[in-house]
């Protein structure tokens, strides 16, 4: 089995009843061919609609064999262990068929022995079980009632959905503003008795509490090792991997590793007229011989793409807003064929980088703070790229590649007076030097981002102290629109919402 250019399925709508269902319909913000397929089971009706790359068939996303029936959307990147794990001959067709397969084997255990970017459901039995990758980097949602369980990749699939009032998930959080549904935890099964709509949780993976003492020589060796396997599976045989490319020792580093893998490199840098990072991108495109290209965006044009941004990820966290902003943008723009995109995302955070922290304790303290914080920030969710009919992939977070830089002992972290030293030491044979000794750079720093957000704000009479407060409920309101209420990020006017929230806070007397 090898990895596909594009995974069968971006993402799915999924309704599973007692009795009779109606035909699911949904607006995705995920770009893509919608394929329904329904299956009968024994105790469920499954209805399922499946939104993927166009003209691919759907096949490989789902499988069942009697009773069980699987959809999964995303792809596993360690088919090669699991298959092991399968009798000789038992070669499975697709991702669904492998988990298939694995179920029946390990039941729902299954789920802790895949390293992989996926959202899955099953019906089997009386029970439906809904599963997320360990980072929860496909997002899933749930709303569960008696007899009917739906569950979406993307909660604004489930707003128009189903009965007002679901059944309550411990331990999960609450959609805002769509009554019953939930946000599957990230490295869960959720296992519901469809005829109470009752839900079980079982964990499959939790960021690692303890730290390793390993030496110098062996932990370099262990991050290029993982790193490397994980930029690999992320690579589809014969293809030329396609980066996006900082100049920061993060995307520098799967670069580097990406063009050692494939032998050739393509990769794409993006600007704002207040900021850029072309130079330092441009030193390492030049070291590896890439294909590169260097894109610029007004900046009023990036903030015109708030609401899609909010649309795409489904997130209420103002910063990581202003993180995925610039992203989301640079994936809109991209010309020409849909793209399987790698990113130096997320390295920063089992490492403490946007800390820039230098004191030991200070350092496990915020990476300790940032791995119990990350789930349901939906910042690598796939619809960011999706929504321009792209897929992205992110190696720092294999499940490999987190657990070991996790638990790290923080003095590998911080070193020599320099913050992700590990990595850099790494990455030291493959980058030139001043790639690798590159100070930290955010990619909403970088893009001048959070710059012009304020600008924006103050622009409109928002004083300095407010601006967070501020910036907040522009992203709630962009997220009542756009996902709760159905609105199309095209029809939303950043302008119209900031006017409204800054005209809310004078009001306050802020
Ligand atoms: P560093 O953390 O050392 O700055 P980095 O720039 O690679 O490294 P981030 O700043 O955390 O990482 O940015 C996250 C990811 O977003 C990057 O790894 C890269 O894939 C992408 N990215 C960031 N800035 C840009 C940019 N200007 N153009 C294209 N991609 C970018
Ligand atoms: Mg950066």
């Amino acid at each position: 089995m090898e990895l596909r250019a594009f995974p069968a399925a971006f993402g799915f709508l999924a309704v599973a009843c007692s009795g009779d269902g109606q035909s699911p319909k949904a607006a995705f913000a995920t770009s893509g061919t919608h394929s329904l397929v329904q299956e009968q089971l024994r105790q469920q009706n499954d209805a399922v609609l499946l939104v993927h790359p166009p003209g691919l068939p759907a096949d490989r996303a789902h499988a069942r064999d009697q009773d069980t029936f699987v959809v999964l959307a995303g792809e596993i990147y360690n088919h090669e262990e699991l298959l092991g794990l399968l009798p000789d001959g038992a070669e499975p067709s697709g991702d669904a068929e492998l988990v298939l397969k694995l179920l029946g084997r390990y039941g729902h255990h299954a789920f802790r022995l895949i390293n992989g970017r996926f959202a899955a459901m099953v019906g089997t039995g009386r029970q439906v079980l809904l599963a997320t990758d360990h980072a929860g980097s496909v997002p899933l949602y749930v709303r569960p009632s008696p007899g009917e369980v739906s569950a979406a990749t993307e909660a604004k699939a489930l707003a128009p959905h189903g009965r007002p009032q679901g059944t309550p998930i411990p331990g999960a959080q609450r959609v805002r503003r769509v009554p019953g549904a939930f946000q599957v935890p990230a490295g869960t099964v959720l296992e519901i008795d469809l005829p109470s709509g009752t839900a079980r949780s079982h964990p499959t993976w939790t960021p690692p509490l303890h730290r390793r003492i390993m030496s110098e020589d062996d932990a370099v060796g262990a991050v290029r090792e993982a790193l490397e396997r994980a930029v690999r599976t992320r690579i589809a045989p014969g293809s030329t991997p396609f980066v996006v490319l900082s100049g920061g020792i993060d995307s520098s580093g799967v670069a580097a590793l990406a063009h050692r893998s494939a032998g050739a490199l393509r990769s794409v840098s993006m600007g704002t007229d207040v900021s850029d990072e072309f130079d330092k991108a441009r030193i390492v495109a030049d070291h590896l011989g890439s294909a590169h290209q260097e894109i610029t965006i007004h900046s009023s044009e990036l903030l015109a793409q708030l609401p899609h941004t909010v649309w795409a990820s489904e997130s209420l966290d103002p910063e990581i807003i202003e993180y995925l902003l610039p992203l989301t943008a640079l994936y809109r723009v991209l010309d020409g064929p849909r793209q399987r995109i790698l990113t130096g995302y997320g390295a920063d955070i089992p490492l403490a980088g946007m800390h820039r922290e230098d004191r030991l304790p200070s350092l496990d303290t915020a990476v300790v703070g940032d791995m119990s914080t990350f789930d349901g920030l939906n910042e690598m969710s796939p619809v960011l790229s999706g929504i321009s009919g792209h897929w992205s992939t992110h190696p720092y977070w294999d499940r490999e590649v987190l657990d070991l830089l996790v638990s790290l002992e923080a003095g590998l972290k911080y070193r020599y007076r320099r913050d992700k030293w590990v990595l850099r030491a790494a990455m030291g044979d493959v980058l030139p030097r001043e790639t690798v000794t590159r100070p930290k750079l955010g990619v909403h720093e970088g893009s001048g981002t959070t710059s012009s957000f304020s600008r924006l704000l103050a622009e409109h009479g928002v004083p300095e102290q407010h601006l967070g407060r501020a910036k907040r409920r522009v992203v709630e309101e962009l997220f009542d629109r756009t996902v709760v209420a159905g609105v199309h990020p095209d029809e939303t006017d950043t302008g119209e919402v900031v006017r409204q929230v800054a005209a809310g806070l004078r009001k306050e007397g802020a």
